[in-house]
């Protein structure tokens, strides 16, 4: 059956991006990939044309799609917006909440070709594939009660960490099945020594173990993770934790590989339907130019083949295109050093689809 895709290039240097991995996409095609792919808007350019980040138009798009390829929304024209609901961002987490996003991946991934990119020893990065599986609908950024109130003369603030354990249980669930598909190694990432919520984060992830008898479980602290992260990164194959500590982690783990240009993500529902983009923002300061990297939204596809449309074997030809155009030498800035060759936007998506028919 025909499967949809929507791609929305967003804000920035979205519709440059999304234009580059829409070219592989149509390769893809070429090559018997069965799916059908329109456009929407979202963020402020939704906001320009509708009056709205997130357009009834584009969540029934959404909706309908098994898949949804978003380049990346923002910038300061909307900054000012006094309305925070219609703010660009309203449209992505719009999109996560109405599609039930709960399972984020963030891959770190360091290149051998860019391990000098990293502000860690190229050592200790050089080969790093670490998957984190973070928590996204939940824990305590959506936790009730919340809120800044006056008590005892003084204001307090507070906010709520929760999870049921149906919400640790398919999480747990996404984490262990990728450690399967991958290295058999799950650190489950709490404060169990500290947070009731973490304990039974704790219980539940240890009552799956059983179920996957093939991944070896462990647990780390959190602040402990923090550290292994930037001591000793190659210890980690897949890391699952909740909200919060994820967001933490994840953008610490990306920085480590040294180029936020090069790193996709995902965020999957129950049923496998997801959102594919890229780690970094509009990058607002570089839109138009003409220069920005679109790798990370072309291995943002890539995850796409992999997680929601089942073809693994074009998931892996777009990565390892990836891989043969930086053996070449080639770069955008962001990535450039001495000795390789600094190349436009358009021109990388040439080089990458020209790998990629050539493998
Ligand atoms: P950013 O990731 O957009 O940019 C940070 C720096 O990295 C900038 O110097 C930028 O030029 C550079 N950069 C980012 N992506 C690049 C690429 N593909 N190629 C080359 N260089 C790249 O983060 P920011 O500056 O903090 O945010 C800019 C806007 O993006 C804000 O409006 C923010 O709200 C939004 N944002 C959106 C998302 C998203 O859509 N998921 C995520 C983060 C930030």
């Amino acid at each position: 059956m025909t499967q949809k895709i929507l791609v929305l290039p967003g804000d920035g240097i979205g519709p440059e991006i999304t234009a580059q991995a829409s070219r592989i996409l149509a390769a893809c095609q070429a090559r018997g990939l069965d799916v059908e792919v329109e456009e929407g808007l979202v963020g402020g350019s939704a906001y320009d044309a509708h009056g709205d980040p997130l357009p009834a138009e584009t969540l029934e798009k959404a909706k309908a799609a098994r898949a949804i390829l978003l380049g990346a929304v923002g910038g300061p024209k909307w900054d000012i917006l006094e309305d925070l609901t219609k703010r660009p961002e309203k449209g992505l987490l719009g999109l996560r909440k109405n599609l039930g996003l709960f399972g984020n991946l963030r891959p770190a991934i360091t290149y051998p070709q860019l391990a000098d990119a990293s502000s860690l020893k190229p050592e200790l990065v050089a080969g790093l594939d670490i998957m984190i599986v973070r928590e996204l609908t939940g824990g305590i950024y959506f936790g009730q009660p919340r809120g800044i109130e006056e008590r005892n003369g003084e204001r307090v603030g507070f906010n709520t960490y929760v999870y049921t354990e149906s919400e640790i249980e398919r999480i747990g669930r996404v984490a262990f099945e990728m450690a399967q598909k991958r290295g058999k190694k799950l650190c489950s990432v709490d404060k169990a020594n500290v947070l009731e919520v973490t304990i039974l984060w704790r219980e539940v992830m240890e009552r799956l173990a059983p179920e996957y008898p093939d991944v070896e479980l462990s647990h780390m602290y959190v602040d402990n993770a923090a550290m292994q992260l930037v001591r000793a990164p190659k210890q980690f194959d897949v890391m699952v934790t909740g909200n919060m500590f994820g967001d933490i982690l994840s953008d610490a783990a990306a920085m480590l590989t040294g180029s936020i240009g090069m790193l996709p993500s995902a965020s999957l529902n129950e049923s496998g339907q997801g959102m594919y983009e890229p780690c970094h923002g509009s990058a607002p300061d570089i839109a138009g130019q003409g220069i920005a990297n679109p790798l990370a939204t072309i291995l943002s596809v890539a995850m796409m083949l992999r997680y929601s449309l089942d073809e693994p074997m074009l998931a892996n030809r777009i990565e390892e295109a990836v891989g043969k155009v930086l053996d070449e030498g080639l770069r955008t800035a962001d990535i450039a050093s001495a000795g390789t060759r600094t190349v436009s936007t358009a021109a990388m998506g040439d080089a990458v689809l020209a790998a990629f028919e050539a493998l």
